[in-house]
């Protein structure tokens, strides 16, 4: 069987940071330290039950050029756009916004206190695609599919297929899986991938052993840690006396120039003045 396990390639802690109005946040990819993991831009953890780490949310901002999931997993927020479009981002829901040519949105927690978590993820669009017009795909918790593969496990499927089940985003242009995965201690998950498509483990509860091949027990990997993969048709984890929870995302790479300022990501320096003076000049709001 011509068949390739993936391995575990490098892990990246996760930095302490803040962005928008001042939310604090762990940044795990989109940083010094790993830029980019083609398409895959950033992501973002925020989680705090102190409500002056996050009251002061995301106000108004643009995005051009790219595509931003929000994904929670306690508490909500209340997200609006200059087009008139809004929502409420509850716990378990997903938000898939194609910014595409431009959108200019706020992202605001909606409650006062108690717990928000949940993540930011960038992935990047393909040259042709980049001016397209907006759009989002939401979805409450209970129209995000789960299945059990094996007893105790949980992998919800926001995108691309896990267990015989297709994820409820479709459509997107990079092919994306996006999967929330809980094991049980002593367990074991395989996950089909793409050979060509890169990919990544992010760990937010427990610790797992990633990677894990016929001659080998995999690389511990604990909390607020990203793992990268090397290529390969599947991934296997398991765990031993602890659970983990972590997101697997794996996409094909664009292989395109990246020029990247901010809310912006284009192709070329000229593309992002242009994207800039259009903000400025308020040609996002027609
Ligand atoms: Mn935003």
């Amino acid at each position: 069987m011509d068949s390739k396990s993936r391995k575990v390639l490098k892990t990246v802690k996760a930095r302490e940071t803040s962005d928008g109005a001042g939310v604090k946040l762990k940044r795990s990819l989109g940083t010094q330290e790993l830029e980019i993991l083609d398409p895959f831009l950033l992501l973002d953890e925020f989680k705090s039950d102190v409500a002056t780490d996050y009251i002061a949310g995301f106000p108004d901002h643009p995005h051009r050029g790219f595509e931003t999931v929000t994904y929670m997993l306690a508490g909500s927020m209340q997200h609006g756009d200059h087009k008139g479009n809004s929502g409420n981002l509850v716990a378990g829901s997903v938000q898939w916004m194609t910014a595409g040519r431009g959108i200019i949105h706020s992202e605001m927690p909606k409650q006062k206190d108690g717990l928000l978590w949940g993540f930011q993820l960038w992935i990047n669009l393909p040259a042709a695609d980049k001016m397209c017009e907006p759009r989002y795909q939401e979805f409450p918790p209970e129209e995000i599919p789960e299945v059990e593969p094996e007893e105790g496990q949980k992998i919800r499927v926001i995108a691309g297929a896990a267990g015989g089940v297709q994820g409820v985003v479709r459509g997107i242009a990079t092919d994306p899986l996006y999967l929330d995965v809980t094991l049980p201690a002593r367990s074991r998950f395989e996950q089909k991938v793409a050979p060509e498509h890169n990919m990544f483990a992010y760990v937010f509860a427990g610790e797992g052993n990633f990677g894990v091949t016929e001659s080998e027990p995999g690389q511990p990997v604990g909390v607020h840690n990203l793992a990268m993969f090397s290529q390969g048709d599947s991934v296997t984890v398991a765990t031993t006396d602890a659970a983990v929870r972590f997101l697997l995302l794996a996409a094909r790479p664009l292989r395109e120039p990246v020029a990247r300022h901010g809310p912006f990501v284009m192709n070329t320096h000229e593309e992002i003045m242009q994207a800039v003076q259009d903000f400025r000049e308020g040609n996002f709001l027609d």
